[in-house]
């Protein structure tokens, strides 16, 4: 364990529920992140669920509230982390990005303790809760311009990290199930670069809270928890493992123009090479660009904010990959 995590989890009771803070000193103000670990039956493994980490998304925060209000230690066979808001200051801002410094912290990873702000959060982060895991959830929900289906990331490293990461993202039964060549910045690409087993599921979009995400979060944490043997199988779990998963690339439609984007497609649904996914128009109402699949595939991905810019992604096909490299 590192020094930070040292000082977090040393001391923790066996069968204890646990509210703590991390604090970034020296920052005018102060930030302050609080978190909940969950000590069950025994202290390992140890499991870390952080949402919040874009300050635009919100059904992994809300899904995490109430699973923090309803875990019993006594039916953990681990540790449980749970951090709903890993950015308070792009949360409260509302924005992707930290106002204080218009970082990413999803680039920011592992960070740095003398470096900007989002790199002193994630550097925060990564050294009191990331580096304690066994195997980390980073839960996202895309943005407030789009909408998205249900799907997971992990690495396309072909190591024994990378091995249980795909065993992870395959548990949680979802339909699709992206290899990703990530940023180095991203929290789930650094904690793989350490060995740390971590995948990153999308779910929801457009800033809401909604049944459905609700339904699907809670189904995807509680098949992660299960997978890493910290909750027995028969726990609750809503939604049944999807038949016939598909590992899957993308291809993203951008747009060209300035304008107003009108789509003529749900997110979900499957077209053709070809198809008409949307138009942008000028301030005349004058169609300016037709939006149209460079290939077949299910529309995954799908802008819901209707003022677009010049390479604005407009929509994300995800296709199916024929041959997925062995595993
Ligand atoms: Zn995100």
């Amino acid at each position: 364990m590192s020094p930070g995590s040292q000082r977090v989890f040393a001391k923790l009771k066996l069968r204890s529920i646990n509210l703590l803070t991390l604090k970034l000193r020296g920052f005018p103000g102060g930030l302050e992140i609080p978190f909940h670990v969950f000590v069950g039956r025994a202290s390992k493994p140890r499991v870390l669920l952080i949402a919040g980490v874009h300050g635009d998304e919100y059904e992994s925060v809300a899904v995490l509230h109430d699973i923090a209000s309803e875990i019993n230690p006594n039916d953990l066979g681990g540790t449980l982390t749970i951090v709903p808001v890993a950015n308070p200051q792009a949360f409260y801002a509302g924005t992707r990005r930290n106002p204080v410094d218009l970082g990413d912290l999803n680039r920011s990873f592992p960070g740095n303790p003398e470096g900007t702000t989002s790199e002193r959060v994630a550097d925060l982060l990564f050294q009191n809760l990331v580096l304690a895991s066994d195997g980390v959830l980073s839960m996202h929900c895309w943005s407030k311009e789009a909408t998205v289906v249900p799907y997971v990331e992990y690495s396309v490293d072909r190591t024994e990290v990378g091995r249980r990461s795909f065993a992870a993202a395959r548990a949680l039964g979802l339909k699709f199930l992206h290899p990703y060549t990530w940023h180095p910045g991203l929290l789930v690409a650094a904690a793989t670069r350490y060995g740390i087993p971590s995948i990153e599921p999308e779910v929801g979009g457009m800033g809401t809270v909604t049944p459905d995400g609700q339904r699907i979060y809670r189904s995807i944490i509680y098949r992660f928890l299960q997978h890493w043997k910290l909750l027995e199988p028969s726990a609750p779990c809503t939604d049944a493992l999807h038949p016939d998963p598909e590992i899957i690339d993308h291809s993203d439609c951008l747009s060209n123009h300035a304008g107003l984007f009108r789509s003529c497609v749900n997110v979900g649904d499957v077209v053709k090479k070809g198809s008409l996914l949307g138009t942008v128009h000028d301030l005349t109402g004058r169609c300016i660009e037709q939006a149209r699949a460079s290939r077949a595939g299910t529309v995954g991905i799908l802008r819901t904010f209707a003022s677009v810019q010049p390479g604005d992604r407009l929509a994300q096909l995800f296709w199916r990959i024929q041959r997925h490299p062995a595993r």
